[in-house]
Order: C-alpha cells, then sequence, then structure tokens
C-alpha cells in the first residue's frame, strides 16, 4: 500500500503531525525510531500548557495512544534509506519498504559528545548521556553533569535524589536556565557545586570510569574523582536522511524550512528540533506546533496534486 504520508520520528513534532495528519484523513505511518523522543526520557514536564506536571514518557505514550485512536500506522525502527521516484517516496528500513506520497522528517538531533580519548570505551561504564536512564545507577555516589543549560540543571535536580554529591562542570561564565529549575537548584545547598569557566580535559579511566581531569583547578586540583560523568552539552542533527534525499540544510545542519514547514523538495516537510525555526529555542511545544504545521502542509500539497486518497 502506499501511504498519503510518512513520518519518520516519533516525538513530539512526529506525533503532534500524525494526529493531525489522521484527522485531515490522511492514511498515515510513523516509522518510530526510538519512542517518544528525546522527552520519553527527559524526565519530568512542567510546561506544557494544560498539563501541571507530567513524566515526559506518559506524555508521549498520551500522544502515541491518540494517534493510535484515530488509526495512525506505527512501525518500530528505523528508517535507514529514502529516496523518491516521480512523486512517490520509497523509505527502507531493515528487510523492509514503505511508499509515501508525502513526508515529514521529525528526526530530532542527536546528543553532542565531548570527544575525548575514553569517552567511547567508557560510554555506559561511568560516561553516560541521559541522566533520566542512568541518573538512578548512582545511589550516595559522586557525580558530574557537564553542560551549563537548562538540561543540565534539570539533571542535577533529578541526580540530587540519588547521588551524594554533584558536580555541575559549566564552560560559560553562568548557568543559563529556566529561573524556577536553577531556585531548586540553589535549594539543594552544598550537594551541589558549580565549576564555571572549566572544561573536561580528560576522561580517566580503565574498565571504568576513575576521574575527570579539568581545564582548571578545583580546590588545589584538576584531577576531580567521580563515579559518573553525565555529558548534557546539547544536539547536532542527523544529516543522513536529509542528504539522502538532497534537503537544503542550514549552517548549523538544520533543515531548512520556510514558515510552512515545506524543504526545497515538493512533497517533503520538516518538523521539531529537526529544523532549526525557532532557533535554538526546542521544546514539547514548539516541536508539537512544527509537527502540526507540517501535516497541514503535507495535506494541502496532496490537495493540490489532486491525490488524497479518499479514506473518508
Ligand atoms: C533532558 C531533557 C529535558 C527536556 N525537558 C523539556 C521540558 O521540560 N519541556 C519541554 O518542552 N521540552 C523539554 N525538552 C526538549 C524536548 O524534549 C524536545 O524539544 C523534543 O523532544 C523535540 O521533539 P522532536 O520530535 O522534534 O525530536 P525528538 O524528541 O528528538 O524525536 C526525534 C525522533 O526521531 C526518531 N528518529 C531519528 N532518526 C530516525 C530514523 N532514521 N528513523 C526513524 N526514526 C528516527 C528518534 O528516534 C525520535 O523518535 C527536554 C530535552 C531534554 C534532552
Amino acid at each position: 500500500m502506499k501511504y498519503d504520508l510518512i513520518i519518520i520520528g516519533s516525538g513530539a513534532a512526529g506525533l503532534s503531525a500524525a494526529i493531525y495528519a489522521k484527522r485531515y484523513k490522511m492514511e498515515t505511518l510513523v516509522m518510530e525510531g526510538e519512542f517518544g523522543g528525546e522527552t520519553a526520557t527527559a524526565g519530568i514536564i512542567e510546561n506544557y500548557p494544560g498539563i501541571l506536571s507530567i513524566d515526559g514518557y506518559d506524555l508521549m505514550k498520551a500522544m502515541k495512544e491518540q494517534g493510535q485512536n484515530l488509526g495512525v500506522v506505527f512501525e518500530k525502527g528505523k528508517a535507514e534509506k529514502i529516496s523518491s521516484d516521480r512523486g512517490c517516496f520509497v523509505v527502507k528500513a531493515a528487510n523492509k519498504e514503505f511508499q509515501g506520497s508525502t513526508l515529514i522528517l521529525a528526526t530530532g538531533s542527536q546528543r553532542r559528545h565531548l570527544n575525548l580519548p575514553n569517552e567511547k570505551e567508557l560510554t555506559g561504564k561511568g560516561v553516560h548521556y541521559c541522566w533520566t536512564c542512568d541518573g538512578p545507577l548512582y545511589g550516595k555516589k559522586t557525580v558530574a553533569i557537564v553542560g551549563g543549560g537548562d538540561s543540565s540543571v534539570k539533571g542535577v535536580n533529578f541526580l540530587a535524589e540519588y547521588a551524594k554529591k554533584i558536580y555541575l562542570i559549566v564552560r560559560g561564565k553562568e548557568v543559563q536556565a529556566e529561573p524556577v529549575n536553577l531556585e531548586r537548584m540553589k535549594a539543594l545547598g552544598d550537594k551541589v557545586e558549580v565549576l564555571t569557566e572549566t572544561e573536561v580535559a580528560e576522561i580517566v579511566g580503565e574498565k571504568f570510569l576513575g576521574k575527570l581531569v579539568l581545564s582548571k583547578e578545583y580546590q588545589g586540583s584538576k584531577d576531580l574523582a567521580v563515579d559518573g560523568v553525565f555529558v548534557e552539552i546539547g544536539f547536532d542533527p542527523d544529516t543522513k536522511l536529509a542528504n539522502q534525499l538532497g534537503l537544503a540544510l542550514d549552517e548549523k545542519n538544520y533543515i531548512k524550512v520556510d514558515s510552512m514547514m515545506k524543504t526545497n523538495i515538493p512533497g517533503v516537510f520538516a518538523a521539531g528540533d529537526a529544523t532549526s525555526y525557532f532557533g535554538r529555542f526546542k521544546q514539547d511545544i514548539t516541536a508539537a506546533a512544527l509537527g502540526s504545521v507540517a501535516a497541514t502542509s503535507a495535506y494541502e500539497y496532496l490537495q493540490s496534486q489532486g491525490r488524497v486518497a479518499d479514506n473518508g
């Protein structure tokens, strides 16, 4: 079967697009990737309008259920190759192949690494990129978070429930986070030490992380003994699929879109953190909003081609 729309990614952008598309009566397939995207492991979300406080996993579960109730088809796994042939997009994943008249790329972005020796070898052995996933392993231990943004501060607040001591290693002069999260961190008192204008110069350990070497001395030494380190220094978009299709990217490799989420290729749209439509402001509300716009554009595109399936 040929779908009216194939959506790549099941984060806030992809799921919102799917809900809108199905309400436009488009036959819609979501190629899931990791269920729920970044939000599913983001911890507690308290700024999504209409919901006081919710675990990101549950928010994504609710969005997926809304799509399922409408009849969206979900396919597990990652899209590996996309090509186009006379108005038909072909998406290949493992040993399966799907065809769609339109595409929405809602692939988010990948966690940035420090790119230091030992980092790869010690990943999962003291070096981590997801504090909600791996933080609970560090009960009564000493940990560090690298990064000075809101996600890092949220990470500190989360880890404080488990760890006995947390170092926040910040390259810049100050931490830049939502005031409410900063206040929570300050309330943790001397359980948290913020080391500003400091970078991780070395990751040291053989079978497991032993210590970090800092770019600047802290209490008379550059060595910082920690049991675990969480790297929270932002994201880079994955350009693989975009490049396969020949999509125009901006200088930071985000997919270029116009105000209706159209890319440079007719029939291909993008949404959420994979684009830089809202600059570096990347949130669930913006991702969901862009997903709804992309679905609307895909619908209008199909209508303009006289190709919307009569599914009603
Ligand atoms: C620690 C943390 C805390 C956060 N806290 C908040 C918060 O409190 N409030 C808030 O509003 N926002 C928060 N955010 C931001 C929010 O999670 C993101 O803005 C949001 O997830 C973006 O949604 P997205 O759908 O664009 O991308 P993502 O959530 O990144 O989803 C991308 C999806 O695409 C999939 N994918 C990628 N490549 C492929 C492929 N080849 N084939 C198939 N699927 C693919 C991925 O597996 C994933 O499912 C937080 C983020 C983090 C990391």
